[in-house]
């Protein structure tokens, strides 16, 4: 692991307090790719991210989660991938990364939770609408209804780590449709 103190000052609380990790890892089902993290001594600000190191082209993971056990799948999330679940119309974007970079089928669910919570918190007319989708979310979790996660990443740098997943590189129609900028969350259906 290479750490370095960086010159420059944390975004959140203005201290020349930055450090700057890379390690290299070797992931199943992925290859060696290289972690960065950007640490804040001072307030713990986190930003994270993922390179593959093999190859970088343009991938599209497919993955059917069809049992309670496909919640322990790992996802691979870098700044330039894109989750989707069309079952229940959740779309995942790029953006920075606060947490991990790899997390579970269920931790992918769980953030889609978080983030329909705080709509029913914002806009309680679309309590019903959320609350159906709450009700799927709960149906995959228990392996009684079947979704797709989806993974594309126009540089490579995300992935689904199974051996069950279905992968192929992104053709270019489907790469000029991904964004690769701030984090935002669109929940189809939902406005
Ligand atoms: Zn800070």
């Amino acid at each position: 692991m290479v750490e370095t103190v960086l010159d420059t000052v944390c975004p959140v609380c203005g201290e020349k307090s930055l450090i700057y990790r890379a390690e290299e890892l070797d992931l199943p089902y992925f290859g060696k790719c290289l972690q960065t993290t950007i640490i804040c001594r001072n307030c713990g600000y986190r930003h994270a991210d993922v390179m593959m190191l093999d190859v970088n082209e343009p991938m599209f993971y497919e993955f059917l989660v069809e049992r309670e056990e496909d919640l322990n799948v790992k996802v691979v999330r870098a700044t330039s991938g894109t989750i989707e679940i069309p079952e229940i119309g959740a779309k995942i974007e790029p953006g920075p990364l606060s947490e991990s970079f790899i997390t579970t089928v269920e931790g992918v669910l769980n953030r889609i939770v978080d983030v329909l919570v705080q709509i029913m918190h914002d806009t309680p007319e679309m309590r019903d609408k959320v609350n159906d989708i709450l009700r799927k979310i709960g149906y995959i979790k228990h392996g009684r209804m079947k979704a797709h996660i989806i993974v594309k990443d126009p540089l490579g740098n995300s992935a689904i780590l199974s051996n069950r997943v279905r992968k192929r590189r992104l053709n270019e129609e489907e790469i000029k449709e991904l964004k690769l900028g701030e984090i935002t969350y669109e929940l189809r259906g939902i406005k």
